[in-house]
């Protein structure tokens, strides 16, 4: 009988991947990655450009993360907290706006913002002290519609909608029209009463670069792409054939469905982020800023390096502008993409940005899942598929670090609980 190559194989060296790897080894169970491409992380990956660092499209770790606070550690990770709070562009002008209990710095500028009226500003706070007498459990429970709904029978007027929650949420989901769901809505307004927006001061690979370092040596393998799972066997792309006793698929979603031949994908959302170098920075503060005018391509834009300096060379700064729906014409023609955001940077910020460079456009196809209600609660997501099958990932929950990290460690004590093995780890929800 041929010898096990491990007892478990983890297809994916995404974070959900790994924080299933760092699972099975603190449960001494013998596992491999098997990781596609070249490098682990996933979607979390950064690329040293000229000096400059460059994420894999602009992305944070919300230091509330429940999964994130018990997995990762957060000292040797430096991170770097934005500042509570945003700039909004609003007819042709910035405005800075922050819940004051947390932001108290911007409460006059808040307060006097036309972003929304007053009523909507009182709903806000009312919504966020409503959500902190919550837990994470209570927010998976309440009725769902889509956050746009949702904020509607809140009666928050299209004002702020428009000006605010789209842009903003609209950034987190990759979906600008936010028919996501206000669980989801609720829940990120939940993670930021909690907690900071943050970002490792070395690039937001940090994070499976340290899940990784956990590991013991020779357990991941890159340039490792399953094609299928065939009669208890793994087939790799170069033919090679693996054997274990489980597997646990941790790739994105689109993926997973081809593999396992089960469900239909729910669909991507994809999304654009063009890096530029500026001489100055256009802005001092650490926020990021909404486009709230609702014309033209950039959804929002970051000074990376206001927040993380060691993102920029010393005299430089970095700054990140995201589109999340590219225009038509710009479709398949990047110089058109650039163009059109220059025009809009120039209109923002002047003719500073004629000087600004263009380090690295990354267009990710696969940005997110596309998130539509019912979202399924997380918390009870079963990462069993069928007899030694697990299955882990953001997709099947809340597309998030979080609740990849948190899918993946289900998926490892899923298994040494099927194999009778003590678990190591209480099984906390969140
Ligand atoms: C632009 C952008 C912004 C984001 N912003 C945030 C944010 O601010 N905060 C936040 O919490 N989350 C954010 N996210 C989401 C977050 O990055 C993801 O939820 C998380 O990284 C998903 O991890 P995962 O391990 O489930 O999947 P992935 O990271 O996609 O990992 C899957 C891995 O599987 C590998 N793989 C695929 N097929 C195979 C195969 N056949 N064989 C072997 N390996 C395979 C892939 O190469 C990949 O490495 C953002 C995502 C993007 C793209």
């Amino acid at each position: 009988m041929k010898t096990l190559d491990a007892d478990v194989i983890v297809v994916g060296g995404g974070v959900a991947g790994l924080a299933c790897g760092k699972c099975l080894h603190e449960g001494s169970v013998p596992f491999l990655i098997l990781e596609a491409s070249g490098r682990i992380g996933g979607r979390l990956k950064t690329d040293p450009v000229e000096g400059f660092l460059l994420d894999h499209g602009f992305q944070v770790l919300q230091t509330a993360y429940p999964e994130a606070q018990r997995t990762l550690n957060y000292r040797s990770l430096d991170l770097r907290p934005f500042a509570p709070g945003a700039v909004v562009r609003l007819r042709g002008r910035f405005y800075r706006v922050a819940d004051p209990l947390r932001g108290p710095r911007f409460a006059l500028d808040t307060l006097f913002a036309p972003v929304g009226t007053l009523g909507d500003k009182m709903r806000v706070l009312r919504l966020v002290r409503r959500l902190c007498r919550m837990n994470a459990d209570d927010l998976f429970r309440q009725r769902e519609y889509s956050a746009l709904d949702f904020l509607r029978r809140e009666g928050f007027s299209e004002r702020i909608i428009e000006a605010f929650f789209k842009p903003f949420f609209g950034g987190v989901c990759l979906d600008p029209e936010i028919h996501a769901s206000s669980r989801v809505l609720q829940y990120v307004f939940w993670i930021l009463a909690h907690g900071d927006a943050a970002l490792p001061s070395q690039g937001i690979d940090s994070i499976p670069a340290q899940l990784a370092s956990q590991m013991p040596e020779g357990c991941i393998r890159t340039h490792m792409r399953v094609k299928k799972i065939d009669a208890g066997q793994l087939v790799l792309e170069n033919g090679e054939k693996l054997t274990c006793r489980a597997v646990v698929v941790a790739t994105e979603g689109p993926e997973a469905a081809r593999i396992l031949g089960i469900g239909k994908p729910s669909g991507s959302r994809g999304v654009c982020c063009l890096y530029y170098a500026a001489s100055e920075p256009p802005i001092q503060d650490k926020l990021i800023v909404l486009n709230g005018e609702g014309t033209g391509p950039i959804s929002n834009l970051s000074v990376v390096s206001n927040v993380a300096p060691a993102y920029a060379p010393p005299g430089q700064a970095l700054v990140a502008v995201t589109v999340v729906t590219v225009p038509d014409d710009c479709q398949e023609d990047p110089e058109t993409l650039e163009s059109a955001v220059r025009n809009q940077l120039r209109d923002w910020y002047g003719q500073q940005t004629r000087r600004w460079r263009l380090l690295k456009t990354y267009r990710i196809r696969h940005g997110l899942p596309l998130q539509r209600p019912p979202t399924p609660d997380p918390t009870r997501v079963d990462p069993r598929v069928r007899r030694g099958i697990y299955v882990c990932g953001e997709y099947r929950s809340v597309p998030s670090i979080q609740w990849a990290m948190l899918s993946g460690r289900r998926a490892a004590e899923a298994y040494m609980k099927d194999s009778g093995m003590k678990q190591t780890t209480d099984d906390a929800r969140h």
